[in-house]
């Protein structure tokens, strides 16, 4: 059983970790949102118990970014934070449970095993159109066995227009959610991105999966044999 403990409190990150590895769990610990992403592209974990208050940005942006990117890891927050508007801002961030500090460690370890308890038995989230699959966990893509190199960028792209495989994704949609930019701008550099990424995915042989819909945009699908 894999933890992740965001806790910018060197102390109290010392003391989880202790209390947690007493209860046989491996536990990582890590400070920031960036750190804590960067462990969670790195490795899998059963659940994450994360403060809200940490340097630079809020524990919130983590949990939504995870949830996003459709990365399912239950998340126990731990924060100073305890009214009820707190909580259900927690809740509804993303978040599987919520306890307030000051907090016994018992209670904690009792939450965190039944979050891990109810975790297991969900799949990791893998995307998949035809034999195209895409980890969204382990940012791999691969068609019947061979694996696809793909940019930061032509993944967030990809994963997109599978997330919406069958429906039309715009060009709008495509220059929000990955440039965050003006489309109009960006027409032309958005088209020669698709041709670059359809060759990646459809060059090594197999049916066509990234059609051009025209003048609307893009869509994912295995058409009929
Ligand atoms: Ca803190």
């Amino acid at each position: 059983m894999r933890l992740l403990i965001v806790e910018d409190e060197a102390n109290l990150a010392r003391h989880l970790r202790r209390g947690l590895e007493e209860a046989q769990f491996v536990a990582d610990v890590c400070g920031s949102v960036e750190a804590a992403w960067q462990h969670l592209l790195a490795s899998t974990y059963d659940a994450l118990v994360l403060d809200l208050g940490l340097p630079g940005e809020e524990g919130t942006v983590l949990l939504r970014r995870m949830r996003e990117s459709g990365l399912p890891t239950p998340v126990l927050i731990l924060s100073a934070r305890g009214t009820v508007d707190d909580r259900v801002a927690g809740l509804n961030s993303g978040a599987d449970d919520y306890l307030s500090k000051p907090f016994v460690f018992s209670e904690l370890l009792a939450r965190v095993r039944a979050l891990v308890r109810r975790g297991h038995g969900q799949a990791a989230p893998v995307l998949q159109v035809g034999d195209l699959r895409l980890d969204v966990l382990k940012r791999q893509a691969e068609r019947n066995g061979r694996a696809i190199e793909l940019t930061a960028r032509e993944f967030g792209v990809l994963e997109l227009l599978m997330r919406h495989a069958g429906e039309v994704v715009t060009r709008t949609m495509l220059a929000d959610h990955v440039w965050g930019d003006d489309y109009d701008t960006l027409s032309n550099l958005i088209d020669v991105f698709i041709n670059r990424l359809r060759k990646k995915i459809e060059g090594g042989g197999g049916a066509r999966l990234l059609h051009t819909v025209r003048g609307a945009g893009y869509v994912m699908r295995q058409e009929p044999h």
